[in-house]
This record gives C-alpha cells, structure tokens and sequence, in this order.
C-alpha cells in the first residue's frame, strides 16, 4: 500500500487550486477527501440545456433553458435587497431574482444584455420566474464563457457546496491528474477481468461521464448504459462485492462453538412430527448441521418461499445448541409472530425436556425477572423474542445461535447486534438467518455475499394452489356471501384490512368498522377482530381462539402477514389490494393454502387504479411462485426497494444498477475471486475508492 500514497489521487481535495480548508471541511461531508473522491463523485443525472424553450410555452415547476434578452433591470428593496431582471425572448417574458450578487454581477446584467439561462420555472402573483438561475452572457452570436452546449452533469451537493462548484472541481482534478502524470488515475483493473474489451479506459471514462462531449447521447446516459458508466458500474460492482466478502473472512476468522452433539434428540424431536421433512428441507438442514460444526461462526441465509417450512429447519438448529449444552435464540419482527413461535417450540421441546421462554416487549416486573434469570443461568435452552432481546439487560449464560426470521423485516446491524450479545471467550454465536423474500441466485449472491445461502425450494406435500380472483369492491355482497359458504363448510376466513399510512390507531379503527359490518353481514357466523392496538394477551387469545376452530372469521390488519400459521383457514379477503405490493400480498396470500381443503384468495380493489397497481394484480392472479413474483416485484420496483439497502448490507450504488447491470454480475463474481486470490493490494486500492474508510461498514 506504501506504493498507493504516491499516487496523485490520493492527495487531499486541498491539492486542487482554490480548495482552502473551509471548502474541504464541507467536501467531506458528501464524503470527499481526496482527488479521487472527487472523481468518484458521479452525477447522478444529466441535464439537456442544449435545448432552449420558448419563454411564451413554459410552465412552473419544468427545470429548462431558455436564452432572452435582458429588458429591464434594478435593484429592488421590497422586503429584502435583490436584483430584479426581466428578460424577453419575444414569445413572452419572465422573472429573473437574484438574492445574492455582486456589484461586477449588477453591471453586466443590464439592460439590453443577452443571456442564456437556465433552473427551475416558478409561477407567482407577477408571472413566471427563476430565482437565482444559472446563467452566462451571450456576446454577439458566441457564448461568452465555459464548458460549451453538452450535456450539464448533475451531482449531488451539499450546503456551501453548490453543482457550480462541483463542476469546477472535477474539471479541475481531472486537469490536475493529467498534468501530473502519464498514464493519469491509476485503473486497477487487469484488463483480463473486463468482460467487456471495447469499454473505454478508467480515464477516458471518468472524463466522458463528467464532461459528456457534445454528441453525447443524453439517451444512453440517462439510460445508464454508455459503455463508460458500464466500464464503472463493473468496477464498482466489483468493490462492493469485495467488500462484502472482506466481512465475510473477518467473520469467518472469528471463533465459535463446534456444534457436533445431539444426534438422538434431534432424532426424538423428528419422529414426534407428524410429517417428514421435505427433501429441501433436510438438504438445507443437512447445509446447516455441517456449518454449525465447524470452530467459526455460522453465517448462513435460509431462503425459502412462504410455507416451505421454514421453522421446522430452526427448531432443528436450537436443538442442536442446547444438545450441546449451550443456548439458542430465535428473533421474530412481531409479537404475534413471536408468540406463535413460542407456542409451537413450547408443544416441541416438552417432551424432550428443553426450556423455552418468550420475551417481548409486553413483559415486565417479576415475570420478566424470572425470565431474565433463567436466560442468565442457563436453565432456559430456547429463548424466543421480538427486539426486546436486544435490551441490555439481556444476559445469556452461552448463546451459541442466534436465529433471525422473517430477515427482510430487521437491518442488518440488528442482526449484528445479537452476535455481539453473544460474545463470549472470544468465541461468537453461530447466525441462520431466514427470509421468506427470495431473489434470484445472482443478485443473492450480490446482495448476500457475505452469507453463505440455501434455499428451501420445495413446498410440503399436499399444498393445493391457491386459486386467485380480483374484484373491484363494488362486488363486496358477493364475496360476504362466498364467505358465508365457506364458512358453512366449516372452512375459515381470514378478512385483511390494509394499513392506512403506517397509522395503527386509524388501521385498527378501519378494521373495527369493517368487523362491525361483517359481524351484522354475517350474523349465524362467529367474527373476531384482530389488530395492532390490541395488548398481547388479547392478540394471543384471539389468534387461539381462530386456530382452534372457535371462530369462522377473523376480520385483522396486516399484523398477520408474516408467520402465522392456522392451517385450516382456506378462504382470504384482502380490500384494497391495489395499496399494497407485490411481497406483502404473497405474505399474506401465504397465509391459506396451508392445509389440504382448496383455497382462494379475493382481492379486492377500488377504483381509480394505477398502472402499477393494475400490473400488480394481474401478477397476482397469474402466479403463486415466490420466485416468480420477486422476479416480477424485481421489474416493477427495481432491486433498491425490493431488497432495501439497510437490509443487504449493501451500501448505496453511485453508477451500478444492480437491476441494469445485472448481466455483469458473472464476472464480477469471477473478478472478485480471482482478486481476493492473488492481488490483495488490487482489492485494498478498490476498497479504498469505492467503499471509503469503513464509513459505510463495519463489523458494528
Ligand atoms: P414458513 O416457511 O412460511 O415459515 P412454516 O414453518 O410456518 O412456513 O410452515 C408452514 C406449515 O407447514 C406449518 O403448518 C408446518 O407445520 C408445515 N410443515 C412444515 N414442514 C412440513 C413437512 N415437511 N410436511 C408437511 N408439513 C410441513
Ligand atoms: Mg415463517
């Protein structure tokens, strides 16, 4: 690395001709630091200002060009001293307000002067206007000053740090490097790892996204596919992918208890199932058992479609912990799903006399005590919980695995949190982490790199396809009436109201009324409610009651999307689907087609209905694929929602896309191996300009 601090990149933003310690101070807060920051500072959209617009045909709220002459100018003192031009191109005339200018500025816009201008159209009281546009004088028929008609680069800017100034500087650095030395930025990359060998080089790259030459296509950059932003979105690609795996080995060179006992229990606890385990099942539990014998820290992502089956696989895994004679705990996003949870491993782990506990939120005074205690001494082998296991007062005596369902749902730093919780004679808890949000394989092996992935792809045998209409709710008489029939044939029903901008005191008060309706609708049927105010004793005896068959019909919020599991519920109404996306409605969906009587979902809708919505529910009633509707969510929405960059662990993309780019994502596999391999200087000089000094990971 001594090597790299001779680089000309690698010196301080204040290298830069007119970078005092005042502009280098704002710099660093968009994480600018050195020369080479700042070329990495990618725009992060184009502006067409080639294009001027006639004045007479804009409208507020457009950002455009326009060029005019200049008809009348003065100083206004209204309130606050400012620069009043009004400027006219013959079609019509605007507005332009300067609240900040100099005297040399209040010369040269005087009248008669001709200038092309360009920002954001504003309507007020007076006509249209541009508060403090861009703008340069035009003398004769030439363009007095600067970059010429191209493309304008937009970037992302802080206070004090405004795009002039940002344009200015990477025009400045890239001058810099080029004056300094031969062969300007130093390109990492061997040229054997690029899957692309037309692509043009780092240089030439870095030149062509921050200054398009005139003939740029705004097509193709905006698009993101200019063979230079696909020469960098590689290269960065590249460096998350390494970086991820750097945490990887840092995990993996950590300590853990070997797990190797256990057999005979895990046999006990297999033969009191009714069910065997599907051969997807047991292959991932076969993944898990080999992980947890290992002297390191499992890391290991379960991914598997809603009703694979997935908690069968954990219970297996918190055996094993405690066959060892140590502990295990299990992190569920709700309560609802954490009692659940904790009501089957209870019926579980009975026979064969192993410990479970729950601790939610909900818990305290001595009953809290007590529980504390036995996760403090020991004798408690299975806690179950929401975050409330991350209290500090949380003390294990040995927790060997911390199980994380539902992953989607939490960050990734609060799964970290729990390992950390563990920690003990230096050895770390083993992690199986469990989503029910499957992606397809590349992009989790992007996304996931640090975790080692098994997918449960197989459904338990017996599940009927859920069969899916969709119904705007005008239609709502009948579908109560095919709920009556349902429930007549002793099926049950579950009724979902959806979420009204993430208030639960308005989704409760809408599920009331809806509970309201269906219980005079409905009167020979037995209704229950169930939402989110509802305190957890009340939630638990509801939902017992509804799994015992004492009722026909539970009118909830979306509390029940994830987890919960009452196989004999065959009939879901969900109003208006048209809110929610395509994850959420499969969770829920999840929710029937669980036992082995027919099912069917209805969606119902209201009118008017977005584009995006009306796709949405024609993917619906097409598939019942998670994979399918991940793929299709994947389209829709793009990775960065679907996946969440908080959830991934993966930091914000500047140029890739991992949606777009994702035909690159083979060889950067390969690159990355290759690299992690032999060129270790390579992967610390990528890290260090595309990740930054571990500001943005960490191990937390
Ligand atoms: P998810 O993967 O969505 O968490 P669950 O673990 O809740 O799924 O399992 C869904 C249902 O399938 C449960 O009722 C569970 O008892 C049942 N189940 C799990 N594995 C099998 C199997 N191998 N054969 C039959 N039923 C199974
Ligand atoms: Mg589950």
């Amino acid at each position: 690395m001594n090597a790299n601090i001779e680089l000309p990149e690698l010196r301080s933003v204040t290298a830069l001709y007119g970078v005092g310690s005042a502009l280098a101070d704002k710099l660093a807060q968009l994480g600018i630091h050195t020369i080479q920051d700042v070329l990495f500072h990618l725009p992060f959209r184009y502006e067409d200002r080639t294009q001027t617009i006639p004045i007479g045909e804009l409208q507020a709220g457009v950002r455009a060009a326009i060029e005019g002459d200049i008809e009348l100018s003065e100083v206004s003192f209204r309130r606050r001293r400012q620069l009043l031009c009004r400027i006219s191109d013959g079609t019509g005339w605007l507005t332009l307000r300067f609240f900040h200018f100099s005297n040399a500025q209040q010369t040269q816009l005087s009248r008669g002067t001709r200038l092309r201008c360009f920002g954001e159209v504003r309507s007020t009281t007076n006509g249209l206007e541009i508060v403090h546009p861009e703008y340069r004088r035009i003398i004769g028929n030439n363009i007095a000053v600067d970059t010429g008609d191209t493309l304008t680069p937009v970037y992302s800017a802080t206070e004090g740090v405004q795009q002039t100034r940002l344009r200015q500087l990477t025009t400045n650095a890239l001058q810099t490097l080029k004056n300094k030395s031969q062969h300007a930025i130093r390109d990492w990359l061997p040229n054997e790892l690029l899957p692309d060998k037309q692509w043009p080089n780092l240089q030439t790259a870095l030149e062509y996204v921050h200054r398009p030459p005139p003939d740029a296509s705004i097509d193709l950059l905006t698009k993101g596919l200019h063979p230079a932003q696909r020469r960098l979105a590689f290269e960065e690609l590249l460096a998350q992918q390494l970086s991820l795996r750097a945490l990887r080995q840092d995990i993996q060179r950590d300590n853990s208890w070997s797990l190797t006992n256990g057999k005979d229990l895990l046999e006990q606890f297999l033969h009191s199932l009714p069910f065997k385990l599907t051969r997807a099942q047991a292959r991932v539990w076969n993944d898990i058992e080999h992980d947890l014998a290992q002297p390191y820290p499992m890391l290991r992502l379960v991914q598997g479609d809603v009703g694979s089956g997935k908690t069968i696989v954990a219970a297996l895994a918190a055996i094993k912990a405690v066959a060892c004679g140590m502990q295990a705990a299990v992190m569920a996003p709700t309560e609802l799903l954490a009692e659940q949870h904790a009501r089957n491993f209870m019926q579980w782990m009975q026979p064969l006399n192993i410990e479970v506990a729950l601790l939610t939120g909900k818990h305290s005074g001595a009953a809290r005590d007590r529980l504390m205690q036995g996760l403090h001494n020991g004798t408690t082998g299975i806690v179950i919980g929401t975050h409330a296991l991350f209290q500090s007062d949380v003390r294990f005596a040995k927790l060997a695995l911390a199980i994380i369902d539902e992953q989607h749902r939490f960050g990734v730093h609060q799964r970290l949190l729990l390992r950390e919780k563990g920690m003990q004679e230096n050895c770390y808890p083993h992690q199986l982490i469990m989503t029910a949000t499957p992606i397809p394989r590349t992009l989790a092996m992007t996304a996931y790199a640090d975790l080692d992935v098994s997918v449960i792809d197989e459904l338990p045998p017996g599940r009927t396809p859920v069969q899916t209409v969709v119904l705007p709710d005008g239609r709502r008489d009948s579908v109560v009436q095919r709920v009556h029939e349902a429930c007549k044939q002793q099926h049950q029903v579950y009724w979902v109201c959806p979420l009204i901008e993430e208030s639960e005191l308005l989704s409760a008060q809408a599920a009331e009324d809806t509970y309201a309706k269906l219980s005079v609708a409905l009167p020979d049927l037995r209704v229950l409610l169930l939402h989110g105010r509802m305190n957890a004793k009340q939630k638990d005896a509801t939902m017992m009651q509804f799994k015992q068959h004492q009722a026909d019909v539970l009118v909830a919020t979306t509390v029940i999307e994830v987890g919960v599991d009452v196989p004999n519920a065959s009939v879901m109404v969900i109003e208006n689907a048209e809110r929610m996306g395509l994850a959420q409605l499969h969770q829920l969906r999840g929710r029937v087609g669980r036992g082995s009587a027919h099912s069917s979902c209805v969606l119902l809708f209201q009118y008017p209905l977005s584009d995006i919505a009306k796709q949405r529910l024609h993917i619906m009633r097409e598939t019942s694929d998670g994979f399918e509707i991940a793929r299709r969510d994947l389209e829709l929405r793009g990775p960065g929602e679907l996946l969440g960059t908080k959830q991934t662990g993966l930091a914000q993309l500047r140029v890739a896309d991992l949606m777009r780019d994702s035909d690159l994502l083979p060889a950067v596999q390969q690159a990355a191996e290759q690299l992690l391999k032999s060129s270790p200087d390579i992967v610390a000089a990528l890290l260090k300009r595309w990740i930054g000094h571990g500001e943005r990971f960490g191990k937390v």
